[in-house]
């Protein structure tokens, strides 16, 4: 069976746009078929960049439900719909999803609807399935076998009810030959770390916590504080990257989501490795592994 590719197709940290790197957006795909991972604005344009097309794509599955991570999920379907490309989609995420899926292909009646207006030749509309998970579930993409853990990207009392309807999701990838783990936006999290054990792959969220991104900045103290708090409990410094691949004893670390200056990014490096002795690649969009 063919080897699975990993490709990073949009390497940002979101929501704010970035000169050099598209917002959030994975492929694990094979000739002909593909699973897009998280789906950040421009997505579909990254997955032709990557030499795949639209109509590869079987599955989404979405870590959770910020924007940088959804942005681009309204483009997939509309341009899949408009010219007829694809069949049947299933997009797994977390709690929510079914309303966000709902909501936009509602949203998508009018151009539907002039499609068979225009063109009553024009094959039906292809379903769109929303499936939620969540701790623990697991479901299968052909051969690759899919396993959820709840993150700490969001930190909401354990037994309210923001926490059961919040979730921000880690999977992990069991794929012919090799286990690939996706953190998606987390803090720390042992749960993930368990997910992770002894994958071939880890690909993890990255940020530098010192770092105020530009549209932040000047908003005074109480922006400045819940950023610093945002950042030191739910995203991943690069000291805790290394941490959590080393625990996790993963034989080589992706990092992705990369809310580290370009000037940076070797100190960065030097962190992760302090902690971590096996591969370190930090990601650029369209890289493929
Ligand atoms: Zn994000
Ligand atoms: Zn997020």
């Amino acid at each position: 069976m063919t080897a699975l590719t990993w490709t990073t197709l949009g390497t940002a940290a979101g929501p704010n746009a970035h000169g050099t790197r598209a917002q959030p957006a994975n492929l694990l795909h094979r000739p002909g078929w593909a699973v897009l991972v998280d789906a950040g604005d421009s997505a579909v344009d990254q997955i032709a960049r990557a030499g795949a097309r639209l109509a590869d794509v079987r599955a989404v599955v979405l870590s959770h439900l910020h924007i940088d991570h959804t942005g681009g999920l309204f483009a997939l379907l509309g341009r899949r719909l408009q010219p007829r490309v694809g069949g049947p989609l299933t997009i797994y995420g977390p709690p929510g999803t079914a309303e966000l899926v709902g909501h936009l292909t509602a949203a998508l009646r009018y151009l539907a609807d002039l499609g068979h207006a225009t063109n009553p030749r024009v094959s039906p509309i292809p379903a769109v399935t929303a499936v939620e998970v969540t701790e623990g579930d697991e479901f299968d993409l052909d051969e690759i076998h899919v396993r959820a853990a709840v993150n700490t990207h969001y930190s909401f009392p354990p037994d309210s009810d923001d926490n059961a309807r919040f979730q921000s999701l880690s999977f992990r990838f069991g794929t012919p030959g090799r286990a690939i783990v996706y953190t998606g936006d987390t803090g720390p999290s042992l749960n993930v770390a368990q997910l992770a054990q002894d994958a071939d792959l880890l690909i993890s969220e990255i940020n530098d916590p010192n770092r105020v991104p530009p549209a932040l900045r000047d908003k005074g103290p109480a922006v400045a504080e819940f950023v610093k708090q945002h950042f030191e409990r739910e995203h991943l410094s690069p000291s805790e990257a290394g941490t959590l691949a080393a625990r996790a004893g993963v034989r080589a670390i992706v990092l992705t989501h990369v809310g580290v200056d370009d000037a940076d990014l070797a100190a960065a490096r030097q962190l992760v490795a302090s902690h971590f002795d096996g591969d370190i690649h930090f990601a650029r969009d369209l890289d493929r592994f």
